[in-house]
This record gives structure tokens, sequence and C-alpha cells, in this order.
């Protein structure tokens, strides 16, 4: 009997030892998992941190012109300047915020900035612009325009910056280099223009002119849609060698 016993309490003794190994062993595993899973998120989220955009910057986009005021107009096609600064200022704004910018649009539509009630419209819209410019205080302003000139073999895309700006002098020049670079035609050097857009505020303000509606082949290729894309990737690219982000 006591031989039996102790042979039972041995068994018993032997299945405690067992189901606390086991136990043991399952927290071990179930620790290394945790730790793992925590690896894994730590890494994740370290990574997300270090790769995924933050909204950092702040960037005006100004279509140029809208309402009554159509701006410059193409020879063969009728397109206006305001409809395709339009354009392009939307396509540019896809652009900042796919990669995490804050855009912010003079105007996103063909409506004219200007008061309805203003004498002088052009005053009155330019007003509006340099509120919602203030307003917003960016990092950078870009408007957006379309150019015209009397001989209509001049074409080539051309960015200006305001004399005594030296922030808006190295972005204009960043994105010049890049336009020059990958667009066809497009002028080697910023030039310094009297425009007033670019004494809105003191950010780094630059004015691209895209192309020539005088010129036939220019009008053409200004309106396709591609070519669009392209063009504002590129100022995009300018845009980010100015932030040193490229
Ligand atoms: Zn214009």
């Amino acid at each position: 009997m006591c031989y039996l016993r102790i042979l039972s309490n041995k068994i018993i003794y032997m299945k405690n030892i067992k189901f606390f190994t086991l136990k043991k062993a399952h927290c071990v595993i179930a620790l290394c998992v945790l730790l793992c899973i925590a690896t894994v998120c730590a890494t994740y989220f370290t990574v997300k941190a270090t790769v995924s955009p933050k909204a950092v910057h702040t960037i005006v986009i100004d279509a140029g012109h809208g309402g009554k005021d159509g701006g410059a107009v193409g020879k063969t096609t009728d397109v206006t300047e305001s409809f395709l600064n339009l354009q392009y200022s939307l396509a540019l704004k896809a652009i900042c915020e796919e990669y995490g910018f804050k855009v912010v649009l003079t105007r996103s539509d063909m409506n004219g900035l200007y008061s309805p009630f203003a004498s002088n419209k052009k005053r009155s819209e330019m007003e509006k612009r340099k509120e919602i410019i203030n307003k917003a205080k960016p990092d950078m302003v870009v408007s957006i325009h379309m150019n015209s000139f009397p001989n209509s073999s001049t074409r080539g895309a051309h960015v200006f910056y305001a004399d005594g700006s030296e922030s808006g002098k190295q972005l204009a020049d960043s994105v010049q280099e890049i336009l020059f670079k990958n667009i066809e035609n497009s002028h080697k050097t910023a030039k310094v223009g009297d425009y007033y857009i670019l004494n809105c505020s003191q950010s780094p303000s630059i004015l691209v002119e895209c192309g020539f509606l005088s010129n036939p082949e220019e009008e053409l290729l200004l309106q396709e849609e591609e070519y669009i894309n392209k063009f504002c990737y590129n100022i995009f690219c300018g845009m980010l060698l100015y932030f040193k982000m490229a």
C-alpha cells in the first residue's frame, strides 16, 4: 500500500513538474511572440515616421487671372491663359499633396477673385490674392502664368522672382534649373520680374511663365495633359531642391 501511495505521489509530482514545465515554456513562447510583435510595430512606426511625408510645408499656388480677365489667348485654339493657369495649378496641387504638402489655392475655379462691386477689378483681385497669401503664411508662393509675345517664334518656360528677394531668387533658380534640364526650350536662368504677386509677403515667391500661347506649337503642347503633369512635376522637383529635400 505504502509503496503504491509513494508511486502515486511520484506520478502526481511528475505530472505537476511536466505541467509547470509546459506552462513555463508557453510563457516563454508567448513572451517571445510579444517581443517580436513589439519589435515589428516599433520598426514599422519608426520607418513610417521617417518615410511618411509630413505637412511641414505650406504652399500657396496662385492661378493667375480669372473671371473676366482671361489673360493671354491662344492664336489657334483660343484657349485662355486663365483656364490653363488653373489646370496647371490643380495638377501642381495634386502632386504637392501627394507628397504631404499643405496647399492653399488662391482660386480653384474660373471665377475672378475681384469683388463684383469693385471699380478697379485688377486692384481688388490682387488685394484678395495678397489677403489669401498672408492668411496662409506659406513657406513659398508659386504663381502660374502663360506668356505671350508679338514674335510667335519666342517660346519656353521662364521663372521670375522679386528684385532683392534672396529666398525668392534661390527658389526661382532651383525651379528654373530643373525646368531647364527636363523641359525642352526652357530658359537657363531665372529673371527678376516686377509683379505684384511677388511682393505680397516675406515668403519666397516665384512666378512661372510656363510657355508662350503666341507660339502655335507651344500653345498645343501646353494643353496636353501629359505635358501639364510632367511640367508640374518638374516645378515640384525644383521646389524640393529649394527645400533641400531632393
Ligand atoms: Zn498672366
